[in-house]
């Protein structure tokens, strides 16, 4: 380990409150096993905010886990655009509020979110552990950013678990960028276990979403730059698609940090959404049951993202939800699809099955009371469209694309169909 000093005073685990020294534990709270991940506990200075260069995941560097500048390949990581409300006022409209606002995370260097977790972790473990080789288990997404922030940085490698059922653009991401891809014949949960398994026989550090405490620090910079670009002035609600339940965990710790340091004055409160398909955590939320009580509940949903049976960031999840008085929320498959065009024809934004997801959830949320007339939202879009471009070409297979001779007449007839033929210039 490198002898500079860490931000972080220690590791707390969520479910029992133990707090662990840096280097007493990796990964979950020795006690409580895998329910029990840690959150970073730094000693915070109000005075603390300076803005570092651009805007970048780094530029609260006072709240993250760094003992010196970020690995340089990493350095331009986050960044996102933020599309405000004057932009969405149709989409507002659409879900009956005062105001939405989208923060496009799909225009990462990998094209989801989950950059900024794999970022922090490479460089955490490259700068700070001085280990070259990290692995992770995936559904996807977080695999294609540990593979792109490792070709970023020299000394990083990737060694990627990932069900053989992987949308195939995140498995091409994964191999142009030249991890090792091991595809595992089973679901997300099996690639999950095989990879601890593996990390524990070889010595890799594992990134694997859930189990590494690392991930959240570099998932709640989406708050830090979302915060910034609203000037201070955060929404009423955030709404988030939920899978392993990270994401939401790092949404509500960036909230809660900011708030605690008064850098904002009040806390959204946070509304996870996950496909019907795969709803543990809504399933938990409904029936009141703690973290621990939790059993595993059938993953099947177009959503890659975010399908699991038993999500390993469960006690985070929760805790989101349940302190920011949010709620978890359901849609059906077809309603994420659904949204997905309805979306990008609305915002200029194409989201992936998951990050469609949260559109969907609004609407959701809204019909059940959860978001009141009166207020503002903001989407998180967690992945971009592109990647899952077999599921994009299903929410649009209405359309019946043809194709047409090359001539002028044909192009006329095929817009008798449309409802530009209207115009007497045709
Ligand atoms: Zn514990």
């Amino acid at each position: 380990m490198d002898n500079t000093q860490l931000a972080i005073t220690g590791l707390q685990c969520v479910v029992c409150g133990t707090v662990y020294s840096v280097g007493q534990t990796d990964y979950v709270c020795p006690t409580c096993g895998p329910v029990g991940t840690l959150n970073a506990l730094y000693n915070y200075h109000p005075h603390q905010y300076v803005a570092n260069g651009t805007l970048t995941m780094w530029r609260q560097r006072d709240l993250l886990p760094l003992n010196s500048e970020p690995l340089v390949g990493l350095q331009s990581i986050g960044g996102t655009p933020l599309i405000r409300e004057d932009a969405l006022e149709r989409l507002a409209s659409a879900l009956d509020v005062r105001g939405v606002c989208i923060k496009n995370e799909g225009l990462n260097l990998s094209g989801s979110l989950k950059d900024r977790a794999s970022a922090m972790v490479v460089n955490y473990a490259v700068q700070y552990l001085k280990r070259n080789i990290i692995a992770t288990a995936s559904t996807g997404n977080a695999a294609a950013a540990l593979a792109c922030c490792c070709a970023a940085v020299p000394e990083a490698h990737a060694v990627i678990f990932v069900p053989a059922s992987a949308p195939e653009g995140k498995i091409a991401q994964m191999l142009v960028f030249g991890a090792t891809v091991l595809l595992v014949e089973g679901d997300y949960d099996t690639a999950f276990d095989l990879c601890w398994e593996a990390c524990e026989a070889f010595g890799w550090y594992n990134r694997s979403t859930g189990i590494n405490p690392i991930t959240t620090e570099g998932k709640k910079t989406v708050v830090h730059e979302m915060a910034e670009q609203l000037g201070w002035q955060m929404p009423d609600v955030i709404v988030v698609s939920v899978g392993d339940g990270s994401i939401i965990g790092g949404v509500y710790k960036g909230c809660y940090e900011l708030y605690s340091l008064g850098w904002i004055d009040k806390m959204p409160r946070l509304i996870g959404v996950q496909s019907s398909g795969s709803d543990a955590l809504v399933y938990a939320w409904e029936n009141n049951l703690s973290p621990t009580e939790m059993t595993p509940r059938p993953a099947e949903t177009i959503a890659d993202s975010i399908s699991s049976r038993l999500p390993r960031d469960r006690a985070k999840a929760l805790q989101a939800v349940r302190d920011s008085h949010g709620a978890f929320v359901r849609v059906p498959d077809a309603e994420i699809l659904a949204a997905i065009p309805t979306l990008a024809q609305t915002s200029g934004v194409f989201a992936e099955p998951a990050a469609a997801a949260t559109y969907a959830g609004a609407i959701e949320a809204r019909k059940q009371g959860y978001i009141e007339r009166h207020e503002r939202i903001l989407l998180l879009v967690t992945g971009n469209g592109l990647k899952d471009v077999h599921s994009a070409m299903q929410s649009v297979e209405h359309r019946h694309l043809t194709s047409i001779s090359p001539t002028l007449t044909a192009v006329r007839a095929a817009l008798q169909k449309t409802n530009l033929m209207n115009n007497d210039e045709m």
